[in-house]
């Protein structure tokens, strides 16, 4: 048994921000680990990432596996606080010492694992060495694991922020489809709702004639702010195009993002961008999809909201369409088109 941390899915959907679950080994975290398993005399080092139900790691010497199951790891335990977790004998110790990690092969008599904390504040994993034999640590050895724990965020970060569009903060086209497949995959293999919104800014060719591109830039970056502000912190933001965004809204089915859209298309319809002695606004058309049996891969939800994108356009701009259905489908399926949406939070956009 362990007690996730305060905030889980908050520290989850830090943890997804990264895109870093499930990717291939790499060099430097490769070698980090390596350093600390030499510098510190340890048969078993790893960089563990914490997911919902699993510990995964990103690098490992000793382990001879990518992932364990979440509750009978150390590092569930280790993420909980905010100073390095130590085991000096995990037999003597009873919450470790029916885990099968200590009783089976791998034999883990000693642990140490210092948490990994994101730049909000969340702690994503840990950086963890192990022995088959009971130990201490001295002081020194403490800070060398820490040293190493803020080499692995500062990779991590230096990736995050790669990935991420300069001009919105929305996360780049790449990153956007490795994590949009992900959630395909989730959504059809937990049988969970997902669905996708497509935005393009109408008319947005002549905001740049008439203002200038430098202009064009400000509002596509206010566009952006105001979309990421207006939704969970399970949701994801996109630049998919040079003024068309894409959106991931998780455990939403086709009525719940509609309803998303409804909102967006609001909160940007009422912005007002400076530029000299005018003030831009702009509008938005929005498609919806929601992921249903036919879709074959998350390329294919994109590919269906892009057509209801299509027919927003078409219909005249400035509105939501969903699966091609029309506006007033659209409308009524939101309800009263002025009522509050619930969908408030912090944005899921990072520095
Ligand atoms: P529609 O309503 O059909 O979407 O019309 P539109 O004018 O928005 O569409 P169109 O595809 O004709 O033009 C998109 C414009 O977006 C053209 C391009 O110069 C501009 N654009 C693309 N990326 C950027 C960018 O990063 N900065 C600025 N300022 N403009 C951009
Ligand atoms: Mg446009
Ligand atoms: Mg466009």
């Amino acid at each position: 048994m362990y007690l996730p941390p305060e905030d889980e899915e908050g520290r989850l959907s830090s943890l997804e921000s990264f895109a870093i679950l499930d990717t291939p080994q790499e060099p430097v975290f490769d070698r980090i680990v390596q350093l600390a398993q030499a510098s510190m005399r340890m048969p078993i080092a790893a960089i563990s990432l914490v997911d919902r139900h699993r510990q995964w790691f990103k690098a490992q010497r000793g382990l001879g596996v990518t992932e364990t199951p979440r509750d009978i790891s150390f590092c569930t335990h280790a993420i909980r606080g905010r100073d390095p977790l130590l085991v000096s004998d995990a037999r003597e110790n009873p919450v470790f010492r029916t885990s099968p990690l200590v009783t089976g092969e791998t034999g883990i008599r000693f642990y140490a694992g210092a948490p990994l904390r994101s730049s909000e504040g969340y702690t994503l994993g840990t950086l963890c060495v192990a022995d088959t034999r009971p130990r201490r640590m001295t002081a020194r050895q403490v800070g060398l694991l820490t040293g190493f724990a803020s080499l692995v965020v500062h990779e991590l970060e230096l990736r995050r922020h790669a990935a991420r569009d300069p001009l919105t903060g929305a996360l780049a086209k790449a990153g956007f489809m490795v994590l949009g497949g992900r959630e395909f995959h989730r959504a059809v293999r937990y049988r969970r709702a997902l669905s996708c919104l497509m935005l393009d800014i109408d008319h947005f060719k002549q905001v740049n004639d008439r203002h200038g591109h430098a202009a064009g830039d400000r509002v596509l970056a206010a566009v952006a702010d105001a979309v990421a502000d207006a939704l969970r912190p399970a949701d994801t933001l996109g630049r998919v195009g040079g003024e068309e965004f894409a959106v991931l809204l998780p455990e939403t089915g086709t009525r719940g993002a509609v309803r998303v859209a409804e909102r967006l298309r609001r909160q940007v319809g009422r912005l007002k961008v400076p530029a000299g002695e005018a003030a831009i606004a702009v509008t938005v058309s929005i498609g919806v999809a929601t992921c249903g049996t036919a879709d074959a891969d998350f390329p294919g939800l994109l590919e269906c909201a892009d057509a209801a994108l299509y027919d927003a356009k078409r219909g005249g701009r400035d509105r939501v369409v969903a699966n091609g259905a029309q506006p007033e489908a659209a409308e009524e399926a939101c309800g009263n088109p002025e009522a509050a949406c619930e969908l408030t939070g912090p944005k899921r956009l990072v520095p």
